[in-house]
């Protein structure tokens, strides 16, 4: 059995920083150390820096909170202007994309462009985007498209202003600009696309391809994982989606040549070497 894992597999330039700002802070001893909401998607992660002393926690005004740890999704300005309320210290380990996506949203508002959001409304990062692009914004998600790129879109104003949740594929903007494009006097896109989920995407679907079996590997809370699950899944016949290598079968694997292994952005290289491992141990006992 040929076991391929994808080189992008595991966490992104933006999580991989959050995770360090905070295992540092914690390693520091600091007392009230929290995150503002689970710092990641993977609830392995979370067990782990609850033992280091990094409680997830979702009231800002909380008295416990000496030092607060804004995680890669950001917060709206409206949080930020709470918090400045409070005496604790603030860590803020919003991913620069996702700050530049902010400031984009901030412009377009700015100019006077309706500012229009591809992604899903109830992700966290959108809601952050949410407070910085104006009362008019829409949120635009691929659940709002009624097929032949037909969206639900309410009357739109002249001046539109695309921006996308950092982790869309590129196919859903083009899409929605296409829409947006017929109906709007004048259209300015930022694309806020992350690299790093692109290229991830694309190196998921090439492995895909290539394999009869894929193991996606990340929190099932991971939107960002059941991405690559759900892209997967349009491509080989056999796709699974784990969490952590306990939950790997021998079956799964019965008839397979060629196992192809990739993680989501908010995937440690631990678990995915771990799965990889226990898939090596099995294919030694075909
Ligand atoms: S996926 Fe991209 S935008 Fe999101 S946290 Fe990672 S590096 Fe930042």
């Amino acid at each position: 059995m040929q076991i391929m894992v994808a080189k992008r597999a595991g966490v992104c330039f933006g999580v991989k920083r959050a995770l360090d700002i905070t295992f540092k802070l914690a390693k520091e001893g600091k007392e009230g150390l929290y995150t503002l909401g689970p710092l990641i998607h993977n609830p392995q992660v979370i067990k782990k820096l609850i033992a280091e002393g990094v409680v997830p926690i979702e009231d800002v005004h909380n008295p416990a909170i000496r030092t607060l740890v804004v995680r890669t999704h950001g917060i709206p300005p409206s949080v930020y202007a709470e918090i400045s309320k409070m005496s604790y210290n603030l860590v803020d380990a919003t991913c620069p994309f996702v700050k530049k996506a902010q400031q984009y949203a901030q412009v377009l508002k700015e100019e006077g462009y309706q500012v229009l959001i591809v992604g899903d409304k109830e992700h966290p990062e959108v809601q952050a985007l949410l407070g910085f692009a104006g009362d008019d914004v829409i949120v635009i998600n691929s659940a709002g498209n009624n097929g032949n790129n037909s969206y639900s879109i309410p009357p739109l104003k002249n001046k539109i202003g695309i921006i996308a949740q950092t982790t869309q594929p590129v196919e859903a903007l083009e899409s929605v600009f296409r829409h947006v494009i017929a109906r709007a006097k004048e259209v300015k896109v930022y694309n806020t696309i992350c690299d790093s989920t692109a290229l991830r995407l694309e190196e998921t679907k090439e492995l895909a391809m290539s394999v009869d079996t894929m193991i996606v590997v990340g929190g099932k809370n991971s939107a960002n994982t059941t991405q690559l699950t759900n892209l997967s899944k349009g491509i080989c016949a056999k796709v699974y989606h784990i969490e952590t290598a306990d939950e790997l079968i021998d079956d799964w694997f019965t008839g397979s040549e060629k196992i192809g292994i990739t993680g989501g952005a908010s995937t440690p290289q631990w678990i995915i070497d771990e799965a990889t491992e226990k898939i090596r141990e099995i294919s030694l006992r075909r």
